[in-house]
């Protein structure tokens, strides 16, 4: 019988942030020890939802580098997120030692706006117009800034005037077609261990103040700027007959990324998408890794309960991979 991770005493680490409570709850219930690294206002949280077998405090993210040795002698398995990139940074992420779940060469081609751009081009789905020039603007567009965290600051832009009056002292900006329908971002793993696609859930964001605005009448609309900043994500079903889109769009982002970035995209990722009245799914954007949409799935989503037939997070999941991955000596197919 294959051995038990209980027994191989594996650890997985991730920073105190974003999903941290999903991966470390879903390592748990698959039997790994965990750690969180957190910044000195963020361990009380992870002790409180009792999540984490260790907590290794740092007292800014800067100091996250000295903490690696520790997470070696514990043979930590790094799991990755949003804020761990954000705030710890790509280039320290890409030379730590520590081994890393996930393919940590394709943070190049997803912190780069015109490098997802010709990912996603490449993989044949509808991706919204892209204006090089501001004087080029002909319809509606959502100004989007680099490093911009969780939306803040986008604006909307209906023409050049209207850019121009808006954009300030911004050098380095991304305009981008803003297509009119119903967000929809979707959540697939992609397992190595098991050769599949899987979908774990959908969920779509709430956003101030753009999710308020619609509660005052037009009127008093009128004169505001609508902004994106994210305060949390409300969960979603799709029409069961857009599911094999679904599956076919995710399935064409995971072969495109193995010709871009050898051996490709593996394990949780997101697609950003709006989609039209006309039913077209247009992908905006490419996270490549756990998205903090999954947090509302902690104990399972309607199709991770269709396919696992017990409570599956994304968090679990990643963690069901790495103990099948121990269990049949296959780790490297998954440490990039
Ligand atoms: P972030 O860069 O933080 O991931 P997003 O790219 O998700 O932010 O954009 C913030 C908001 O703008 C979201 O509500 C998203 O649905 C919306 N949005 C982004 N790009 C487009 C687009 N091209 N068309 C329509 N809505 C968009």
């Amino acid at each position: 019988m294959a051995p038990r991770v209980m027994e191989l005493k594996s650890t997985i680490a991730t920073v105190g942030s974003h999903s941290a409570l999903q991966i470390l709850k879903g390592a748990k219930d698959e039997g790994f020890r965990t750690i969180a690294i957190c910044v000195k206002e963020h361990s009380s949280l992870y002790r409180h939802f009792n999540v984490a077998d260790r907590i290794i405090e740092i007292s800014s993210y800067k100091e996250f580098e000295n903490v690696e040795d520790d997470l070696m002698e514990e043979a930590a398995i790094l799991v990755p997120h949003a804020s761990l990139i954000a705030y710890v940074g790509t280039d320290v992420v890409e030379r730590i030692k520590v081994p890393y779940y996930g393919n940590r060469r394709i943070l190049a081609w997803e912190s780069d706006r015109n490098k997802q751009r010709e990912w996603l081009r490449r993989a044949g789905v509808n991706i919204p117009k892209v204006y090089e020039n501001p004087d080029e603007i002909d319809s509606l567009c959502i100004v989007k800034f680099h490093g911009a965290k969780g939306g803040q600051g986008y604006f909307l832009a209906k023409n050049k005037e209207d850019f121009y009056d808006k954009i300030g002292d911004a050098r380095e900006y991304f305009i981008q077609e803003y297509v009119v329908g119903t967000p929809v971002y979707i959540h697939y793993f992609y397992s190595v261990m098991r050769g599949e696609l899987e979908l774990m859930g959908f969920d779509r964001r709430y956003e101030s103040n753009v999710d308020g605005i619609t509660r005052i009448p037009a009127i008093h609309q009128e004169g505001l700027s609508v902004t994106y900043t994210i305060v949390g994500n409300l969960p979603l079903v799709l029409r069961e007959s857009l599911l094999p889109e679904v599956f076919k769009i995710g399935q064409r982002v995971v072969e495109t990324s193995r010709e871009i970035c050898s051996p490709g995209i593996y394990g949780p990722f997101c697609l950003e998408t709006v989609v039209t009245p006309d039913l077209k799914f247009y992908v905006f954007e490419i996270s490549a890794r756990i998205v903090a949409g999954t947090n509302v799935f902690m104990n399972g989503s309607p199709y991770t309960y269709l396919k696992h037939g017990k409570p599956m997070s994304t968090g679990r999941r990643i963690a069901v991979e790495i103990r099948e991955a121990i269990e049949q000596d296959r780790l490297k197919e998954i440490l990039g």
